[in-house]
């Protein structure tokens, strides 16, 4: 399942994060998913109770953010969004067009627990 190695991939990426911090535990994860990630946002949101199970992750929340897609158009230049299926200019309706955003996948944040010393 591939939503379970990415997920398993963000959580190596939140234990450094904890461990960076000295956190005790993590509240929630904040990611930011485009369209075009080629990953699943309800499959990732299924697998993660799974993926952060025995990690200092256990029990925190996974938030998704959906990013927008954008093309920018190779004859017009205008910057537009566009759905996965259909990356065509929204401006003049040309398909040499070129993904700005919508691939990504970043974590935007971590809500780390600290411990009360
Ligand atoms: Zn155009």
């Amino acid at each position: 399942m591939h939503e379970l190695s990415v997920c398993q991939a963000l959580i190596a990426q939140v234990e450094q994060i904890a461990a960076q911090h000295a956190a005790q535990g993590v509240k929630s994860v904040h990611l930011r998913l485009g369209p075009l990630s080629g990953v699943e946002p309800q499959l990732l949101q299924d697998a993660y109770p799974m993926a952060c199970a025995g990690s200092v992750a256990a029990g925190s929340v996974l938030l998704i953010d959906l990013a927008p897609l954008k093309v920018k158009c190779q004859t017009c230049g205008a910057e537009t969004q566009a759905s996965p299926n259909r990356l065509l200019c929204g401006q003049c309706g040309d398909y040499h067009t070129q993904v700005v955003s919508g691939d990504e996948m970043l974590l935007m944040s971590v809500e780390l627990i600290q411990g009360a010393a």
